[in-house]
């Protein structure tokens, strides 16, 4: 039967597949004891699963091929190591389940590994990842991390990290379905990157059964359940017409009476450039590069290939801007050489430029090799420094860049309000700002972003949100500089013309929403757009907001 639930929309489209869950750490199986009589059962039981497991590795060894072969086909072999099974066995025998005594001999099995050397060291992880799954299998729980599948399928997950969704394989990801998580959690940052429709904040989307078909509407939230031939191809069908109207708009971001606002693109890499150009994108407005340190969370990546990775992404854009944010690390986007492993509340603590200060190494060193992969090129390099608070940071970030040779704007974002309250004094250093929305809402409204039960105070129309929208516009505009957003509030078609009416020079966002963002603001002039942002501060509360903008826009 169908049934409709409701999450917050966050990534335009429809995405209709089975659900796959994003299985989550494997917990630690109760050491209850069982009657000597239930031995035999219960080794029969370890042997099943253990045979499963391997036969499941070997069978994706053989899909996968090459390198991946070797490891998958290493792992299975662990997984039936006799040694490792004989420990199993005698575990049982004296009384442990099936399940407690796998977690066990493992962990004996790990501690040996451990100290074994650098190289056997390195196998722990494959090992960890092997008991994982054969203890969920014991457990009758989805399988930890990345589902595995050769078809695609909707993801559903409590929410999903950066770390995460490294692994998934974009084209068997349909749309992404998440428990937790707002507007501006990683979860739909990614979802708009990879151009697939996406929920968020739905309680109860753990209890989606596996396999279960599903309808995911990106754009107003709905999921319907066992949706019916007829409710399929209505919502196709409306996705379809969406999707040729925007294909017809086309050019650079401006209103309707030819007010110029530069559509930019936020990428997380070269790999995301492909996308960007493919949606008209005039440039980047955000390139988050922790993306670069996430492969290895033990160092940072060498200058060479920092040098190649930021050139790729200034080679795609010739004549155009693109603007490098600095590494972001911390709170959310923890890495172990860099953030204190002890902080109470890491999205208040040592995070974002925070870091880069106390690690003025490796800030050098990011800068040094931006200096050398913009060499010759015509592109217009503009660097800014994430989590501003005042104009100390600003100063000490720009006096940075200036030390590296960096021949480029230098900037600031907004994300703290202390930044947007005092922002004419931060643009006594620096040349622009960048207003990032997700990490502002989340400091104005002490709303954590990944927390789905605060996603109403997440929501980017609160009116004190744009009221900080507004005075760092303000600021910048007296000071002759500029004022773009890159926080996830500029993909959002309406409210793009409410920040071009507060007097935001420029927007960043997931390229899929470009041409969405393209067509509203061409269909108002600035006037429209100054009266709708005027009855959005003026509403007392984002709803309100919304509809007041609306109305104005709709001329109603
Ligand atoms: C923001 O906070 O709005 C922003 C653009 O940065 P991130 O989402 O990467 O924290
Ligand atoms: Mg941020």
């Amino acid at each position: 039967m169908e049934t409709t639930l409701r999450g917050v929309g966050v990534s335009h489209g429809v995405a209709i597949g089975e659900v796959r869950h994003m299985g989550t750490a494997v917990l630690e199986p109760p050491a209850k004891s069982i009657p000597a009589g239930e031995a035999e059962r219960e080794q029969g039981r370890s042997r099943q699963a253990v045979d499963a497991v391997a036969a499941d590795l070997m069978a994706r060894g053989n899909l996968a091929g090459g390198e991946a072969q070797a490891v998958l086909e290493a792992q299975a072999m662990m997984a039936q190591d006799p040694e490792l099974m004989a420990d199993v066995d005698r575990r049982i025998v004296v009384g442990s389940t099936a399940e407690r005594a796998v977690y066990d001999a493992f962990a004996a099995y790990r501690e040996l590994l451990a100290g074994a050397g650098e190289y056997l060291a390195g196998r722990v992880a494959d090992l960890d990842d092997v008991r994982n799954r054969i203890v969920a299998r014991l457990l009758g729980v989805p399988m930890p991390g990345v589902p595995d599948s050769d078809h695609p399928y909707v993801l559903v997950a409590r929410d999903l990290a950066p770390a995460d969704t490294a692994l998934l394989d974009p084209s068997l990801v349909l749309g992404f379905v998440t428990e937790e998580g707002g507007p501006t959690s990683h979860s739909a940052i990614l979802a708009r990157a990879l151009g697939v429709p996406a929920v968020v904040a739905l309680p109860g989307a753990g209890e989606l059964a596996e396999g279960t078909v599903i309808a995911v509407d990106g754009s107003t939230g709905d999921i319907f359940v066992n949706p019916s031939e007829a409710k399929k191809a209505e919502l196709e069908a409306a996705a379809a017409e969406r999707k040729a109207a925007l294909a017809a708009s086309s050019g650079p971001g401006a209103t309707a009476d030819g007010h110029k606002v530069p559509l930019l693109a936020n990428v997380g890499g070269p790999a995301d450039v492909p996308a960007a150009l493919e949606a008209g994108a005039e440039g980047v407005g955000l390139f988050r590069t922790e993306f670069l340190f996430l492969d290895d969370s033990k160092n940072a990546p060498s200058e060479q290939k920092q040098v190649e990775a930021y050139r790729q992404v200034l080679e795609a854009f010739p004549e155009g801007r693109v603007v490098v944010r600095v590494l972001d690390a911390g709170a959310d986007k923890p890495l172990d050489f860099l953030t204190p492993a002890d902080e109470p509340n890491p999205a208040l603590g040592v995070r974002g430029l925070r870091t880069l200060l106390d690690h003025p190494e490796v800030l050098r060193t990011q800068l040094t090799a931006l200096a050398k992969a913009a060499e010759g090129l015509p592109v217009y390099l503009e660097v800014m420094a994430p989590m501003v608070a005042d104009r100390k940071d600003a100063r000490a970030f720009a006096d940075a860049c200036r030390e590296a040779g960096l021949q480029a704007k230098f900037g600031a974002m907004v994300e703290i309000p202390s930044a947007a309250l005092r922002a004419r004094s931060i643009l006594q250093e620096v040349e622009f700002l960048s207003l990032g929305t997700n990490d502002l809402a989340q400091y104005t409204f002490a709303a954590d972003r990944q927390v789905g039960a605060v996603s109403r105070l997440q929501d980017p129309w609160q009116p004190a949100l744009l009221d900080l929208v507004a005075l760092s516009a303000e600021a910048a505009k007296a000071e002759g500089k500029s004022c773009g957003v890159c926080g996830e509030a500029a993909s959002d078609p309406l409210l793009a013309c409410v920040l071009t009416g507060l007097g935001v020079t420029s927007l960043s966002m997931g390229s899929a929403s470009i041409p969405y963002v393209r067509a509203t603001l061409a269909k108002y002039t600035l006037a429209q757009c100054e009266r709708a942002a005027g009855a959005a501060r003026a509403a007392d509360s984002a709803e309100e907001a919304r509809s007041a903008a609306q109305a104005v826009l709709s001329g109603e």
